[in-house]
């Protein structure tokens, strides 16, 4: 069992509570409601909230970072997850947690859990939505983690937008729960129950045959970190546009979120001496 101290993500001169970096996000207090098991490998957390800015948490594709440990007298640990769905009339958020082996600061909260119990979390941050101003195709990659985006991402989808997406998942049944949408193709690529998330590079496989000639395509992906920088680097190196390419790890193979928050806080804080902000990070070019 990794240690509580250990996980914790210093930040001597307070950089993530300043402006550049919290924006417009509020640290708030999420009741849970209700806690269920729609399928194998997901937990989904229904949670109760009063936000200051209700609009945002309804955009597609919003994140926010929940405290799931808070040693006395240091920074809480926390771990980033999607906003699936933001219900603005009951104020409640849904969350879906993908359930992995490890003894994780993530999973030791969601085993622990109880309807009726209050956790903070900090959001929501929007992130990034396949670009469909530019008219081009979406070809939209995504593993396990990444579903509950692309679940906002189908909902939102405008009328005259055309995509095919590639999930690789353990279960289909975290597939069949998205929203049949016009213009938009949907392949599964299924792992074996012997095969691991994040090992089989099947998304990859599937960027690399699939999309052969780029210049008709914008990309949406995230997944493992490794597997998300081998796809980055393939479109960059067949001559696909930076803009055209929106693509995030979501989590790293054998690393804890925390070593990966400690080095993009090392990161931000190179960029904020520079005079450099929040605007200005790349997430790829973080070596890890
Ligand atoms: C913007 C963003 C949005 C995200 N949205 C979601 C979401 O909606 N749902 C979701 O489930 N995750 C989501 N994630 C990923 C999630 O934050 C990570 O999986 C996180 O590492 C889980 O924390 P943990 O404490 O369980 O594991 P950590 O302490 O971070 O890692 C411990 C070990 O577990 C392994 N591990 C972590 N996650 C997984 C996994 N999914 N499968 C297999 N092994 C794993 C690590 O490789 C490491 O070896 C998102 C991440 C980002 C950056």
């Amino acid at each position: 069992m990794t240690s509580v101290q250990t996980e914790v993500v210093e930040d001597p001169k307070g950089l993530l509570n300043e402006d550049d970096h919290m924006r417009d996000m509020e640290r708030l207090r999420m009741e849970i409601v209700a806690i269920r098991q729609p399928f194998d490998s997901v937990m989904r957390v229904t949670g109760r909230i009063e936000p200051v800015d209700p609009v945002t948490w309804t955009l597609p594709n919003v994140a926010v970072r929940i405290e799931v440990e808070s040693p006395a007298g240091q920074r809480p640990v926390s771990r980033v997850y999607t906003i699936r769905r933001y219900d603005s009339a009951l104020g409640e958020v849904e969350i879906d947690f993908v359930l992995h082996d490890d003894d994780s600061p993530a999973m030791r909260w969601l085993h622990a859990v109880q309807p009726g119990d209050d956790v903070w979390m900090t959001g929501p941050r929007p992130h990034f939505v396949p670009d469909h101003a530019s008219g081009k195709q979406a070809a939209i990659f995504a593993d396990e983690t990444a579903i509950p985006a692309v679940f906002a991402i189908l909902e939102a989808w405008p009328a005259d937008a055309t995509g095919t997406v590639w999930i690789e998942a353990g279960s289909l049944a975290a597939v069949d729960e998205l929203p049949e949408v016009e213009g938009v193709e949907v392949h599964i690529l299924q792992r074996a129950k012997d095969e691991a998330a994040g090992t089989t590079g099947r998304l990859f496989a599937a960027a690399r045959s699939a999309v052969a000639d780029v210049s008709g395509w914008t990309v949406w992906a995230a997944g493992e970190r490794q597997e998300m920088r081998d796809l980055r680097n393939h479109f960059r190196a067949a001559g696909m546009a930076r803009d055209d390419l929106k693509v995030l790890g979501y989590w790293k193979k054998g690393t804890s979120s925390s070593e990966l928050d400690r080095m993009r806080l090392a990161e931000y804080a190179r960029m904020r001496e520079s005079g450099l902000s929040m605007d200005d990070m790349r997430d790829a070019d973080i070596a890890v």
